[in-house]
Order: structure tokens, then C-alpha cells, then sequence
């Protein structure tokens, strides 16, 4: 059966390009009788809120998505996510990080050649190879992420591939050929997150069984990275579809402080939600996304 999810994070309100990727998994799961689920992604402590929560929940109700089953949230799933981390641990693929943002980003700027991914540049690599009995003491009185060795884990595990049946940003389809090593070293848990983003979605997409994982095609770097922890942690591998992201009338990518974008702004500016579903879902059959919805 096919299954789908929707997985937000509660911090802030949900704007139309949330909308859509929501409305994107509940269409796509309802046409083949699958299942449509949400999950929360609050693992994030300091950025993510209840009341956003609540109100993701109301929105989504309001503008006629039901979903399957109970709601899923992130925060309570902690332990099975340290249970991965160790066995990535046991693999010898997980060191510790010691390097703050500020330390990352004077060693990138020293360097000639910082190996750069989508989003800018990567993690040089500062504590890869730095001596276990170092490790060990620093860990007892210094802050530090943990990370995945993704070039030894890569060696592990050989080739890998997944499928796309939508598009990445640069058209990809069809059968793609994992490229692990575009996010660099990615963080698996670090001080204010006990389990990294890739982490979890990981584990819990396995554990709800989401066989197609839809979401906006700026994440499509991501599956490449998430496609290799499904191999090392032995999960089942779901197909992709990465779908356009919906821009505002100029063009951006909504954020969360685009208040009248936000549903429920657009609620009280007296919009239906068929007229917004509608609207949204003609933008799915007209390639990329631009909506002239409140502004
Ligand atoms: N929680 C992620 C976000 O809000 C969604 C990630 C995903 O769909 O894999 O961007």
C-alpha cells in the first residue's frame, strides 16, 4: 500500500508552500488508496513550539486534509533514535565534532579548496581523524555534535540508488545514483538536537513504513545522504518525489515571516479552503509555483 506523509516542524505557522507539499502527499496517497500521515518534527527544542503544533494540526484541518492514524512527534521518539545512533556508533562510522559555527567557518575561509555542497560549503572535516584518547577527555568538559564519517561509511556500503519519481532541482528522475558525500560530514545529534533532522526522518519514515516520500525538491540533497543511513541501519528504502517548491509573487521561497501567506492568514482575509486547495493544486499541473494568493 502506498503511504505518504506530511512532516513539518512546528516553528511558525503554516505558509502555502507547506500547504502544498501537505496537499502534494494527502493527493498522491488518496488517488492510489494509500495512506496519508502527519508527523511532527519537533525535536528541536529551542525553535520549535506546542502552539505551532496545535495550530499546524487546525490548518491542515481546516483546509481538508485528514490524515491516517494518530499524529506522530518527533520529541517522543528520542530513545529510538539514540538506539541508531549507537549502532552507526558499534560501526565505527560516528566521531565527535568539537568545532563551533564560528570555527567551521574560519577554517572553510582558511582553506583553498572547502568542498562545497548546495548549500554552501561543507564541514572540512576539522575532528575526523583526531585520537580517540583526545576524543574521550573533551567530551567530558567541551559541547560537541556527533557526526557520520560519510566517506568510510560509503566504502561500507558501495553503491547505492533510489528512486525519483519527481524531479530535483535540476530535473533529476528515474534512478539516481546516491551521492552521500554532498552534505559533507552531516550531524547526527549535537548539543540541542538530541538526533539530527536526517537522523530521525530516517528511522521514522522505516517505522511508519512511508513508502514514497514527497516533499519540496530543495530537499532532494538530502535523500542522497538519507539513502545511505537507510543501508547502514538495514531499513526499507522508499521511493522519492520531490516536487517544485512554491514561490511568492516575486519569485522566493516563502518563509515562516510571511505572514499573509500563512493559512491562517489567509483565513481571516475571508479565502475558502477550496479556492486555496484549488488554487494550489493547479500550480502542481503547471510546473513551477507561483501563486497570487494574499498579497
Ligand atoms: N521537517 C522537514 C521540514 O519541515 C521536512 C522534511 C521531509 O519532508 O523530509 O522541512
Amino acid at each position: 500500500m502506498l503511504v505518504t506523509r506530511f512532516a513539518p516542524s512546528p516553528t511558525g505557522y503554516l505558509h502555502l508552500g507547506s500547504a502544498y507539499a501537505a496537499l502534494f502527499a494527502h493527493d498522491v496517497a488518496r488517488a492510489q488508496n494509500g495512506r496519508f500521515l502527519l508527523r511532527i518534527e519537533d525535536i528541536d527544542a529551542t525553535r520549535c513550539r506546542a502552539q505551532f503544533d496545535a495550530a499546524i494540526c487546525d490548518d491542515l484541518r481546516w483546509l481538508g486534509l485528514d490524515w491516517d492514524g494518530p499524529v506522530w512527534r518527533q520529541s517522543e521518539r528520542l530513545a529510538t533514535y539514540h538506539a541508531a545512533i549507537r549502532r552507526l556508533d558499534e560501526l565505527g562510522l560516528v566521531y565527535p565534532c568539537f568545532c563551533s559555527r564560528k570555527d567551521i567557518a574560519r577554517e572553510v575561509a582558511q582553506s583553498l579548496s572547502a568542498p562545497h555542497g548546495p548549500d554552501g560549503p561543507l564541514y572540512p572535516g576539522t575532528c575526523r581523524s583526531l585520537p580517540r584518547a583526545q576524543t574521550t577527555a573533551r567530551m567530558g568538559r567541551e559541547p560537541y555534535a556527533l557526526r557520520l564519517d560519510v566517506q568510510q561509511a560509503v566504502a561500507r556500503m558501495g553503491t547505492l540508488e533510489f528512486d525519483e519519481h519527481g524531479r530535483g532541482p535540476l530535473g533529476e528522475h528515474g534512478r539516481i545514483t546516491a551521492e552521500p558525500a554532498r552534505l559533507g560530514d552531516i550531524v547526527l545529534a549535537s548539543r540541542d538536537r538530541a538526533a539530527s533532522y536526517h537522523l530521525a526522518v530516517v528511522v521514522d519514515d522505516a517505522a511508519q513504513s512511508v513508502s514514497l516520500v514527497t516533499r519540496a525538491c530543495d530537499l532532494f540533497a538530502s535523500a542522497h545522504v538519507q539513502r545511505l543511513l537507510q543501508a547502514l541501519l538495514d531499513l526499507p528504502v522508499p521511493a522519492y518525489s520531490h516536487h517544485d517548491l512554491v514561490l511568492d509573487p516575486e519569485g522566493r521561497k516563502f518563509s515562516k515571516r510571511d505572514h499573509a501567506a500563512t493559512l491562517r492568514d489567509l483565513r481571516r482575509q475571508g479565502y475558502a479552503p477550496d479556492e486555496i486547495r484549488q488554487r494550489l493544486r493547479l500550480r502542481a499541473s503547471g510546473g513551477l509555483a507561483r501563486l497570487g494568493l494574499g498579497t
